[in-house]
């Protein structure tokens, strides 16, 4: 059995990201493994013995809501990221894994430092269907609407490489971040229903953290594969 735990599942949760757990748990279940998901919530409890830890994406009064809160858990979060749990954090709880993000108002709402990245808010909206090559999972495909544009320090590496010109920061065409099993994006969808080898990574290395090193058995990935094709036709 695999624990998921979902934070905020509440404020955090647009463009269908929740989404990445059912993917995930609906995965495990094809394979005869089950998983228990455990949502956190503002002041309620957070299991420690997890083995995936997934958030969603928020607008800036989401985040602002959230934040004393995500805060005070930092330092379990980032024991559990030292510990080699994997995440799976998209765009708002991407940034909030990250230093800081200054909203365009100038609203500083601190991080909890899982990810050594840094977010300003900008004046203009990166909106529109992306995909990504990747070096952990092949192409991942998904959909991003933010105004925050994010720096990656040295402390982590970019998730991929975009060719759209948005991503990170519209700038330097990186997409996304990774230190260890620690995962940040900016594409929601869900991603992972429309990139089921990044989906089986995250399985294999919350797995592996268990001893499990055999391969996943394979599944009939053709309507996701499909539904990645249509949306990469799709730029906007
Ligand atoms: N509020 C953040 C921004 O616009 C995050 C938005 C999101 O999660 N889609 O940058």
């Amino acid at each position: 059995m695999l624990t998921l735990i979902h934070l905020y599942p509440r404020e955090m949760n647009i463009y269908g990201d929740t989404g990445n757990i059912r993917v995930l748990a609906r995965r495990l279940a094809w394979r005869g493994i089950e998983a228990c998901v455990e949502p956190v919530t503002v002041g309620g409890p957070m299991p420690t013995a997890a083995d995936i830890v997934l958030g969603g994406g928020g607008q800036d009064a989401a985040q602002g809501e959230i934040g004393a809160d995500f805060v005070a858990r930092a330092s379990t979060l980032r024991a559990m990221a030292d510990d080699g749990v994997v995440f799976l954090a998209i765009c708002g709880s991407y940034q909030l894994l990250g230093h800081e993000f200054v909203t365009q108002e100038g609203v500083r709402i601190p991080g909890v430092g899982v990810l050594d990245v840094t977010t300003h808010g900008s004046p203009t909206r990166l909106i529109g269907n992306n995909h990504v090559d990747t070096a952990d999972a092949g192409r991942l495909v998904g959909y991003e609407n933010h105004s925050g544009l994010t720096t990656l320090g040295s402390g982590v590496r970019p998730l991929g490489r975009t060719e759209s010109g948005r991503g990170n920061n519209g700038s330097d065409r990186t997409e996304g971040a990774v230190r260890d099993n620690v995962f940040g994006t900016y594409l929601h969808g869900p991603v992972l229903a429309k990139s089921p080898r990044f989906a089986d990574e995250l399985l294999r290395r919350a797995l592996a953290r268990h001893g499990h090193s055999q391969e996943l058995e394979p599944l009939d990935d053709s309507l996701a594969e499909q539904a990645a094709a249509v949306a990469v036709g799709r730029p906007r």
